[in-house]
């Protein structure tokens, strides 16, 4: 185990959230995700000699399965007054808005090259699969999910008023209508089968933003220094990568907006559901951020949900998930990054990249726990002054994911971002004892420092993109990139990538980017001043390559990898005692998320699960086992037998090439009957159908411990 291969896991264990609607965690060894890489190429190639033949089987049976819409008029699952005609109409009574070709993914400019990646892809503005069923197979996607959905059709608005006008026509036809952002949702949440996709994708505009800038103390915020430097008004249909493009070039030098790992997760999944970051601990939760929804009800109308107006209904889109209306825009707080600390050189704001790895015997590791554990968060009420001036100048800087394992490896390691300079970073961890050479001893670091957030967050995409087994995090699965991704982004190939090959016998050389400082050909300078901007000048771009899921999620024919379902159990303190057995089980902690989002209260906001702040992530398969494991450990060492403390999400489908599949979805909270009263209160006639909690169920062996 190096720090190159736990960077593997840890990036595959930071592509899950804390969102209420969604599943918290995946994780899968490098091993594993080859191997379901190479599982995932042979099925695709046979689907693919099979051509639409088989996709069209098993989407039809799916159709019949899901009640969609060859069953109009007669499914009471959803809705038993369906009338594809009457939508159809009425979405056509205004313009011919069946004909109107979108652009969903843009690639650069081909200029001569037969890169078959560089091909545009448009669909009609909306699609049915009676009318065109590859059109709808193209708009049909789930990136997060297990197995393919079938909504009865989807429709890309392109303003407030479309939106109103396809609710109002979803509502006169009999159909329910499922909002969709940028389709990460584990569940599928965003494509529910049957019912009407809107999709907000085309709503991100970076051109129609409205950037203000203030300067504010929040109550979320841990004081002193710490303030609000502006808003960012945004479309809803957005991703992460837009936005930490869009900050960077409006609050350059300080500004940060809550963002998560992955390129290409929309953010108003982070905005409703919890959303969780790098830099949680010192800006909060993606649901902290937000300052005012834009929001269209199934009824039609469009209201705005902030603290002045319609606050119940802001309170409840602040953590309980979807299914409230459709949200058309919002405004999100940007925070200021801390002040270099005195006894530091530079005088302006610093961002570093931190990867640390322990090797450790039983006994190390309990201490490194407990230490690492006081560091994250002090044994303090976390309201109190003294627990805020405790963590502000020390852990709230820090945030990132790790591994959390002691079983086989004997490794527990972490990776994030920091919020000062490299000297900061080694002196706050060095103060905590986290760098104590009784317990570092035989470990590894590294520490790059950037003079922006956007930089440092893009340089931790682009390692970690380059990380897996195969190229496929850049290639297939996180973005849309082709194989050479230094063409993609317009850098020359020979002086600014390195090759890499797929495994086994598929042998296809992908060109990636220098950012893997374990490649002899990484220079730091290249990566600020070349690659950094050539990523940015992509990730503007709403619809560009880089801000769509991979070909492997935008084909919804094809079985999805078993890697890709996952689940999660949130944490708060523990005994060292208990956080060693759990250390034993051999998870993954998805995200360290404390400080501010800690200092909220649960009743606060919709989002309930403030004081446990670390997230222990399990994929599909045997990962499973350890979730009743860890599940098991907490009830009964932590919770005195109570399951009903458990906190987390749990999504299982069944294994790859089953469509749609068994699937489970757990979510626990404090806020349930609240949420459940204003949901009853704004979706009347539940036109957005999204649950917004199920019972946990565990099994007997969990629950007993036995
Ligand atoms: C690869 C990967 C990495 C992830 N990494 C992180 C992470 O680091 N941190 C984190 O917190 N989470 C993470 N998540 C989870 C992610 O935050 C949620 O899945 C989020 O809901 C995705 O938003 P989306 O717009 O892409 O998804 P969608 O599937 O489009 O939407 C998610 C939910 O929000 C609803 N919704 C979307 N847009 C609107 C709208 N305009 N109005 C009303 N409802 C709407 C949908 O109906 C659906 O219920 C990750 C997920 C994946 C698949």
């Amino acid at each position: 185990m190096n720090l190159s291969s736990i960077a593997i896991a840890a990036f595959l264990s930071s592509l899950s959230s804390a969102t209420a609607d969604t599943v918290l965690g995946e994780r899968s060894t490098s091993e594993d995700r080859g191997i379901a890489a190479l599982k995932l190429r042979g099925a695709q190639e046979k689907t693919a000699a099979g051509s639409g033949i088989e996709k069209g089987r098993q989407l039809k049976k799916k159709q019949k399965d899901a009640c969609g819409p060859e069953t109009e008029n007669s499914c009471v699952a959803t809705t038993n007054v369906r009338s594809p005609s009457t939508l159809v109409s009425c979405l056509n009574g205004t313009s011919s808005f069946m004909d109107t070709p979108v652009t969903i993914i843009e690639y650069p400019d081909p200029k001569g090259t037969d890169n078959p990646f560089y091909v545009n892809k448009t669909v009609s503005k909306l699609t049915f699969p009676q009318v065109d069923f590859d059109d709808f197979l193209e708009a049909n996607f789930n990136a997060g999910l297990g197995g393919p959905r079938f909504p009865a059709g989807i429709f890309y608005a392109e303003g407030q008023e479309e939106v109103i006008m396809a609710v109002n026509c979803a509502r006169a036809a009999g159909y329910k209508v499922s909002p969709r952002g940028r389709g990460h949702s584990y569940q599928g949440l965003s494509s529910m089968d049957g019912y009407l996709v809107i999709d907000l994708s085309l709503m991100c505009v970076p051109d129609n933003f409205t950037p203000t800038t203030q300067n504010e103390d929040h109550p979320w915020l841990l004081g002193g220094e710490q303030k609000v430097i502006g808003t960012i008004k945004s479309g809803s249909g957005c991703t992460n990568a837009v936005m930490l493009a869009y900050t960077a070039e409006h609050f350059p030098d300080d500004g940060i907006y809550l963002v998560g790992s992955c390129p290409s997760v929309g953010i108003t999944g982070y905005a409703t559901g919890g959303g969780q970051g790098d830099t949680t601990p010192w800006v909060g939760l993606g649901v902290d951020d937000v300052l005012s929804y834009d929001i269209v009800l199934y009824d039609g109308t469009n209201v705005t949900a902030s603290e002045k107006e319609h606050s119940d209904l802001y309170w409840a889109l602040r953590g309980g998930g979807s299914g409230f209306g459709v949200i058309t825009s919002l405004t999100t707080a940007v925070v200021n990054a801390p002040k270099p600390l005195e006894s530091s050189s530079s005088s302006s704001s610093r961002f570093t990249y931190v990867a640390q790895l322990y090797k450790q015997t039983q006994n190390e590791a309990k201490k490194f726990l407990e230490r690492f554990q006081d560091f994250l968060v002090p044994n303090l009420p976390f309201d109190s002054k003294k627990y805020k001036d405790k963590i502000r100048n020390s852990s709230a800087r820090f945030g990132g994911d790790g591994q959390f394992s002691t079983k086989e490896n004997e490794y527990l390691a972490f990776t994030g971002i920091f919020l000062g300079s490299k000297d900061e970073a080694i002196s706050t961890f060095e103060k905590a004892g986290l760098r104590d050479p009784d317990i570092f001893k035989e470990s590894e670091s590294v520490e790059f420092e950037f003079s922006s957030h956007a930089d440092v967050q893009l340089f931790k995409i682009c390692y970690q993109l380059g990380q897996s087994p195969s190229p496929s995090f850049w290639q297939s699965e996180w973005t849309s990139a082709s194989y050479n991704v230094c063409e993609d982004l317009g850098i020359d190939p020979d002086e600014y990538c390195h090759t890499k090959f797929f495994y086994g016998s598929i042998t296809t050389p992908v060109l990636l980017p220098n950012c893997d400082y374990n490649q002899v050909s990484f220079n730091l300078e290249d990566v600020k001043n070349v690659i950094l901007p050539a990523i940015k000048a992509a990730a503007i771009k709403p619809q560009s390559w880089f801000n769509r899921p991979g070909s492997q999620k935008w084909a919804p024919g094809i079985p999805q990898t078993v890697w890709s379902l996952p689940g999660g159990l949130l944490v708060g303190r523990l005994d060292p005692d208990v956080l060693l057995d759990l250390a034993n089980v051999g998870v993954e902690i998805t995200h360290f998320a404390h400080g501010a989002p800690t200092v909220v209260a649960r009743d606060e906001t919709g989002y309930s699960n403030r004081e446990e702040f670390i997230l222990l992530s399990f994929a599909g398969g045997g990962e499973m086992e350890k979730y009743e494991e860890v599940a098991s450990i907490l009830i009964n060492k932590a919770y005195g037998g109570d399951s009903s403390k458990l906190r987390g999400y749990i999504n299982y489908v069944n294994p790859v090439g089953t469509t749609g599949g068994d699937w489970r979805t757990y979510y626990f909270g404090d806020n349930y009957e609240r949420l459940s009263e204003i949901k009853a209160e704004y979706d009347v006639t539940n036109g957005f159908g999204n649950p917004v909690q199920v019972e946990p169920a565990l099994s007997k062996k969990a629950k007993s411990g036995k």
